[in-house]
């Protein structure tokens, strides 16, 4: 158990856990403000990869040597570490995927294959990544459904009444982001949840960038699908999580098909493994999962709810000093926050002005602010959507982890000091 609190949360300590962290980018300390994209490793999981690869380096499943058994109990170790972080009800929930992308590609698909037909509709909303778009769209062109979207407002919270209006009877599932990725909103989904159930509608959920920032119970959520990366919950590039209710996992069909998820093969007839390894086909990604694993244990040991405090008070520090730059007028921000949910996670989209009041190009400002150091990410986030919802090309976007400080922040609003100087001439 956690028993530290937010006044004793020392980000020194924590930072030195990030050897990355103690690197120089163009003879400038790194600023790392690029955590939505992905995190930093900390050491443990560097040196979990490190020793599996050392120690244990074998197949799992299959083999009854000692190496493969290691390598499994190591595997299944991280399963259950993924089951209790969620808190699913059974271990075989938890499926090892490549991403958050492979996951919503796998729902779509064997969901989709069985419980979707022509006149069907699919729900998703306007602040979706690609990965929530494109899977449903490809569904609904193989199957000829229909994809709606909830309306965000100006404010880059989901219309809840519009919300209400678009399920029916004809509604087959609800994709949603739990937190947005470029607008930091935090979404009511337990309470949506709750409303597409009274439709028997159920509900996968993208936990992208809602398990680096807070705790999340699926059980409680009563979510039906949760998926996730590892790669920004500290843990290695490659592998994911797509949790699913049992009894929705059990229904569907296979998606891949190979090694691992089967339980006889012959030329006439194959039967399938049980869960999760249905779902598993092939050599999974072990270092990835040990990786997993250990990320876990790390972000457990910080302990999300001071992960959360810390974060929230980055982010009011963050709005505040940003919107107290100055352009063309000495009275007005130069700064305008694409994002500003009553309900946020660390996450700021900004657009910046130049000393006549012209709007940067986000992808400006990131180079320049890259010869200083500090990475931010600037684009349209893989939500093209939104940015035209919002009448911008792309933002500036800073996201903020447990090991940012504000003193990193203070620099980011230097280096933007900086970069309308040199647009000022
Ligand atoms: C990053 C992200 C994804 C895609 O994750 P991958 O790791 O690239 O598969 C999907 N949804 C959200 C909200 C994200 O932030």
């Amino acid at each position: 158990m956690n028993t530290a609190t937010a006044l004793d949360f020392n980000v020194e300590s924590i930072r030195a856990e990030f050897p990355i962290l103690q690197e120089k980018v163009h003879g400038k300390p790194l600023v790392y403000l690029d955590n939505a994209n992905t995190s930093q490793k900390p050491r443990s999981v560097v040196e979990a990869i490190d020793h599996y690869y050392r120690a244990m380096n074998s197949n799992v499943h299959r083999g009854n040597h000692f190496l493969s058994q290691q390598a499994t109990s190591a595997l299944e170790a991280s399963r259950r570490a993924v089951q209790a972080f969620i808190n699913a009800e059974e271990e075989r929930e938890i499926i090892f995927v490549r991403g958050t992308t492979e996951a919503i590609n796998l729902v779509a698909s064997s969901y989709g294959d069985f419980a979707v037909n022509a006149g069907d509709e699919i729900l998703i909303s306007a602040m979706e990544h690609h990965s929530n778009i494109v899977p449903w769209q490809l569904l609904c062109a193989r199957k000829n459904a229909v994809l709606k979207v909830i309306p965000v407002n100006d404010a880059g919270e989901l219309d809840m009444e519009a919300f209400a209006n678009l399920l029916s009877e004809r509604t087959r599932i609800l994709a949603i982001t739990h937190i947005s990725n470029t607008l930091g909103t935090i979404n009511p989904v337990k309470e949506m949840i709750a409303k597409a159930h009274e439709y028997n509608v159920p509900v996968l959920i993208d936990g992208a960038q809602s398990v680096p920032h807070e705790r999340v119970d699926v059980q409680d959520l009563d979510a039906d699908f949760y998926v996730f990366s590892g790669h920004k919950l500290f843990a290695p590039t490659g592998i994911g999580v797509l949790y699913g209710k049992a009894e929705w996992l059990e229904k569907m069909p296979p998606y891949h098909g190979g090694g691992a998820m089967i339980s006889s093969v012959t030329f006439e007839k194959t039967t399938y493994n049980e869960l999760p390894f249905k779902f598993e086909a092939g050599t999974p990604h072990i270092e990835g999962i040990i990786g997993l694993g250990a990320a876990i244990d790390y972000v457990q040991r910080v302990g999300l709810d001071n992960i959360a405090e810390y974060e929230q008070e980055l982010l009011a520090y963050g709005t505040q000093a940003l919107m107290g730059l100055r352009g063309a007028s000495s009275t007005t921000p130069a700064v305008r926050i694409i994002g500003t949910a009553a309900q946020k996670a660390s996450v700021i989209s900004f657009m910046v002005q130049d000393a006549r009041g012209a709007d940067i190009h986000p992808h400006d400002v990131g180079t320049l602010l890259d010869n200083d150091g500090i990475a931010i990410r600037t684009g349209h986030h893989c939500t093209q959507p939104l940015m035209k919802r919002f009448g911008v090309p792309a933002t500036c976007r800073a996201s903020f982890a447990f090991y940012n400080t504000t003193a990193e922040i203070d620099a980011l609003v230097r280096g933007l000091a900086k970069v309308q100087k040199i647009f000022a001439v």
